[in-house]
């Protein structure tokens, strides 16, 4: 089965449950500065849950398109290190707002999987909140999954309700206790059942989160009862793939094929010769492409702060990785057809903003291509020192002169088992944004003028960094 196919097959299977069909949602959340990006289905939904907003329909059923690449679920460093990890995924999900709850929505799941899907049943596991007596009693009972293949996962990640399974959307908004279904992909892949040592291989894979929404987590860390008890859920779409396509990783599913295809092209053409077609750095290219493009499309362009530096920190990444297989010249942009004939219909927003993408692409590429070599040059040459840990001087020179956000500094030097002195480039950092602050004020009492100043200060480019008080300077 196609990816296209099983995400109709979703949207159809509950639609014929009463659920009403509801378009995607933008990856930039319009309103709601809590989020950096769309990272789940139910955001589209925040306010229903909360009960601000009311809707036609109490059921509803969407293919989301998310983000996981900052904020409380960031999934960058996991991008090319495992087989289920994207930076931008499709999550298929059914919602009940105050209507059904446990009892059906862990039937619609099993039903779905097992009957219109035809997963068989004894390679499914599932989880439950350790108190959830409930939901555990419906797995066991109603569905007849045996004690075995039920695991309930406590409050074991630091505190109450840090649970793998009490699921929340950021530090505030909806949560409560979920279930989680796991697929067995056999003895032949690493790894251990959920809540065992080395559950985070890649054989009991997570395909399907179904939150029981109940609380709403405010600021000061208080869960307020929800106005009735709802349900979220998340599948993403690649993991079902993979599952349905019966390969063991995301990434040999039929539209990564596609891209892996096309991204492996581009680099050999840009110089890579003939680049090795299994390289992760292919993987990563592939999986950065549909982040980049789908935040472009609704509006993100790279930049120095917020949503713009999460989009560059993910095109340089991209663009180091084909570097790393021979790259020389752009080559990121030129995969665009291939994903847009992979998505476009689905995502026919991507079909229309193709050319702006690919032209912002083409320009960030060419920025950066001017400086890589020289980075990493210096980078390589601090590594062949044989050192454990890269200063945080050389981080931050690579940040501030050479364009590498220190995650991609990161990122490479984690291939060779060498470590990054955060501590030390935060500090670098922050000297400089006071021995800025200080010669913007020097400046600003001598009357002078400010040309070239924007170059001059293209080190802030770090999320964390406040550049409020900096801008200001400037800007009066
Ligand atoms: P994991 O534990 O594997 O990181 P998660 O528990 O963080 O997944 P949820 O927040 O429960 O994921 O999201 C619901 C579903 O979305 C998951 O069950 C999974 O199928 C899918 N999903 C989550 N993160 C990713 C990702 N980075 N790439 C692809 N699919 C994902
Ligand atoms: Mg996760
Ligand atoms: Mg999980
Ligand atoms: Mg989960």
């Amino acid at each position: 089965m196609k990816a296209s196919e099983i995400r109709h097959t979703f949207l159809k299977f509950f639609e014929s449950k009463g659920h009403t069909i509801v378009a995607s949602s933008p990856v930039v959340p319009g309103d709601d500065p809590t989020l950096l990006f769309t990272n789940a289905g139910m955001n589209q939904f925040k306010d229903v849950f909360l009960g601000f907003d009311k809707r036609a329909y109490s059921r509803a059923t969407t293919s989301q398109k998310c983000i996981r690449a900052g904020g409380k679920h960031n999934d960058l460093d996991n991008v090319g290190y495992t087989a289920r990890h994207h930076t931008f995924f499709e999550m298929l999900g059914n919602f009940s707002f105050g209507d059904y709850f446990k009892h059906d929505a862990i039937q619609y799941a099993w039903e779905l999987l097992t009957q219109h899907f035809k997963l068989p049943a004894e390679k499914l596991w599932v989880t439950v909140y350790s108190e959830d007596d409930e939901a555990y009693e419906i797995w066991n009972k109603v569905v007849g999954v045996p004690a075995e293949r039920i695991v309930r996962i406590g409050d074991n990640k630091g505190g109450r309700y840090m649970s793998d399974n009490f699921w929340m959307m950021g530090d505030t908004g909806p949560c409560g206790p979920c279930t989680e279904i796991f697929y067995d992909h056999g003895p032949d892949v690493a790894g251990g059942p959920p809540g065992s040592p080395n559950e985070d291989g890649d054989r009991y894979i997570e395909i399907w989160n179904n939150v029981f929404m109940q609380f709403n987590r405010t600021e000061d860390g208080v869960m307020h009862k929800l106005p009735k008890p709802s349900v979220d859920t998340g599948m993403g779409l690649e993991r079902l793939a993979a599952v349905l396509q019966h390969v063991h990783s995301n990434y040999e599913i039929d539209t990564f094929v596609a891209l892996l295809a096309s991204a492996k092209q581009a680099v050999d053409a840009a110089g890579g010769g003939d680049c090795d077609a299994d390289s992760a750095s292919l993987k990563v290219i592939a999986d950065h492409i549909r982040a980049c493009s789908f935040t472009i499309v609704d509006g993100v362009i790279p930049g120095n702060e917020g949503r713009g530096y999460v989009l560059r920190r993910i095109a340089r990444r991209a663009i180091r990785h084909g570097y790393k297989l021979g790259a020389r010249v752009p080559f990121f942009h030129k995969i665009l057809p291939a994903l847009v004939g992979q998505m476009g219909d689905a995502y026919p927003e991507l079909r229309q903003a193709e050319a702006r993408v690919t032209e912002v692409l083409r320009q960030e590429e060419e920025r950066f291509f001017q400086t890589i070599e020289r980075g990493m040059d210096i980078l390589d040459t601090a590594l062949a020192t044989g050192t454990r840990q890269i200063d945080g001087e050389t981080a931050f020179k690579l940040h501030d002169t050479f364009g590498f956000p220190v995650d991609l500094t990161a990122d490479v030097c984690r291939e060779r088992g060498v470590t990054v002195d955060q501590a030390g480039f935060d500090a670098a950092m922050a000297r400089q944004r006071d021995q800025a602050r200080a010669a913007g004020k020097f400046k600003m009492a001598a009357g002078l003028e400010y040309s070239g100043v924007a170059t001059a200060f293209h080190g802030y480019e770090h999320l964390n960094c406040d550049t409020s008080k900096v801008v200001a300077v400037y800007v009066d």
